[in-house]
């Protein structure tokens, strides 16, 4: 028996379900090579004691954070140089061996990991922040830095990172581009693609491709790093990000509020548009199963207000702590008279800013605890976006395996989280859940994701939401800059 027979042994018996299993259409392309011993040391020469090839160090690199994709790589490649990135994709290419870019690995749409045996790109030692230009307020970085040790970095010279999410411990500012993250700041600082000035890029035959401008403006042609921002690892690898860093606000306030339901969510949404002007920075909403899973996670036992079936947080930022705290007082105090809140409580200092924060930012461990998700990630128009809740609700209610049913997001972008739990995978309730889902969507002009990427999970759905010529083109870009179609292969284009 070959090593690699013993690894796949192994992997059937540890792990319940492999990505292939569960997406039975999906079958290894013959377009690439198989692994060999020759490979193995053309690898180790180049990178070493950096490349890993025992089953269980191998095993965090194969399974996803939602833990919903396992893959079969035996292989983790771990470069420190973008030279090293050239050399090794340059050989894959040659070889045909298929290739799958990991960051932080917080990914939740199976993007980030294999589905077969592709090798694992993991980027987290191409990790050294370049510099901060304090005139032009650009961080030049390379893309293996995790986002919360740029956001100290910054700090230091009084500014932020317009870029805020739940994961911001693990995840790289490389994965963040390639997904196009969107998280809590989107209402203040708009997408991150509009921060991003200049990427460096490494294609898949090799090539260098330095797109690392810090110009705020430039109107010399196509913007080419645009393409990569959100490309979900299947155009190239980046590996330099120069992103612009916003002032660091002094103040922030924090309310925390319970609504009856969704409409009265969406009057607080406009009142505070209307209310807290410039100094609104994040709005969020999360329904009470949300909040009740995220209080078992965090191991509380009562919530910071009254139980209602909605909460909304709303973030302030401003220069003048007073300013601050005046704004939030005024916009609570309205729209308690509008009746669009019944109860709500504002931090009143630094700890209960974070306390508070933490019920929001807590709710995906509180799903992942609770059993198998089953996670969606939609742009909606407001009116629906609750609506699709209640209908998926009503969708399980016959189904015994079905632990719970949840709705929070980004209210302030029309982002929507719905969530399904169950004990374990289902196949029944995957079913009933798709393609309905996504047609839904597709039918009221949403999209089928707003923030996490396509993935692997909704690989097979890139049509429902773009046109045939669209999908045309995207398809070429896709051979220009990857002809042999070895980067992160299954993913983002439909695999049948
Ligand atoms: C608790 C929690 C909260 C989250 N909240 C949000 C949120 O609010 N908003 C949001 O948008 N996302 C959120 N996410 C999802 C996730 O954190 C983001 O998608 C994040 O941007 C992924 O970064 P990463 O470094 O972990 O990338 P990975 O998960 O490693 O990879 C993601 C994708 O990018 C590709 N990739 C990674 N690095 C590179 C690179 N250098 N070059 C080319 N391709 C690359 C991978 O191949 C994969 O396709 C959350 C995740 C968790 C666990």
């Amino acid at each position: 028996m070959n090593s690699w027979t013993i690894f796949l042994r192994r992997l059937s018996t540890s792990v319940s379900s492999s990505s292939s299993i569960r997406h039975p259409s999906l079958k290894r392309s013959p377009l690439y090579s198989t692994l060999t011993d020759k490979d193995v040391t053309f690898f180790e020469k180049l990178l070493p004691k950096r490349i890993v090839t025992d089953y269980d160090d191998c095993l965090p690199y194969n399974v996803d954070w939602i833990k919903t994709c396992h893959g079969q790589s035996k292989l983790v490649l771990r470069p420190k140089t973008v030279q090293e990135i050239s050399d090794i994709l340059r050989y894959c290419n040659e070889r045909k061996l298929a290739v799958c870019p990991q960051g932080g690995n917080t990914g939740l749409s199976g993007g980030s990991v294999p589905v077969f045996d592709e090798i694992v790109l993991s980027l987290s030692l191409l990790n050294r922040i370049h510099d901060f230009n304090q005139n032009s307020a650009v961080l030049t970085t390379e893309s293996g830095c995790v986002l919360q040790t740029l956001e100290k970095y910054v700090e230091q010279f009084g500014h932020t990172i317009p870029l805020d999410l739940g994961a911001k411990g693990s995840c790289h500012i490389g994965g963040n581009v390639a997904t196009n993250a969107g998280g809590l700041r989107v209402v203040r600082y708009g997408p991150l693609r509009a921060n991003i000035l200049g990427l460096e890029i490494v294609l898949a035959d090799g090539t260098i491709l330095d797109c690392l401008t810090q110009l705020r403006k430039d109107n010399t042609g196509y913007d080419l790093k645009q393409h990569f921002i959100g490309s979900e690892g299947t155009l190239g690898i980046i590996t330099q990000v120069s992103i612009l860093c916003p002032p660091k606000m002094s103040s922030v306030g924090l309310g925390f509020f319970s609504c009856e339901t969704f409409e009265d969510v969406l009057k607080v949404l406009r009142l505070a548009r209307h209310k807290l002007g410039e100094t609104l920075s994040a709005i969020e909403f999360m329904d009470n199963t949300s909040l009740k899973l995220s209080m078992r996670y965090l191991k509380k036992d009562s919530g910071p207000i009254k139980e209602s079936p909605f909460y909304v947080i709303i973030e302030t930022m401003s220069t003048s702590s007073e300013h601050c705290k005046n704004m939030m007082e005024l916009f609570s105090t309205k729209a308690l008279e509008d009746g669009c809140i019944t109860d709500g409580t504002l931090a009143q200092d630094l700890n209960q800013y974070s306390e508070l924060w933490a019920l929001r930012e807590s709710i995906s461990n509180g799903l992942v605890s609770d059993g198998y998700v089953f996670k969606y990630d939609f742009s909606l128009g407001l009116k629906h976006m609750y609506e699709l809740v209640e209908i998926t609700r009503k969708l399980m209610e016959p189904l015994k395996d079905v632990r719970n049913v949840t709705g929070f997001g980004h209210v302030g972008d029309g982002n929507l989280h719905l969530n399904v739990t169950t004990k374990e995978y289902s196949q029944t309730v995957k079913d009933v859940l798709e393609p309905f889902l996504y047609e839904w969507v597709s039918k009221q002009r949403g999209s089928i994701s707003a923030e996490h990427g396509l993935g692997l999970h909704k690989a097979k759905y890139l049509g429902l939401g773009k046109s045939l010529h669209a999908l045309d083109i995207m398809r070429n870009i896709k051979t220009l800059f990857d002809p042999n179609l070895i980067l992160n292969p299954y993913k983002l284009f439909p695999y049948k």
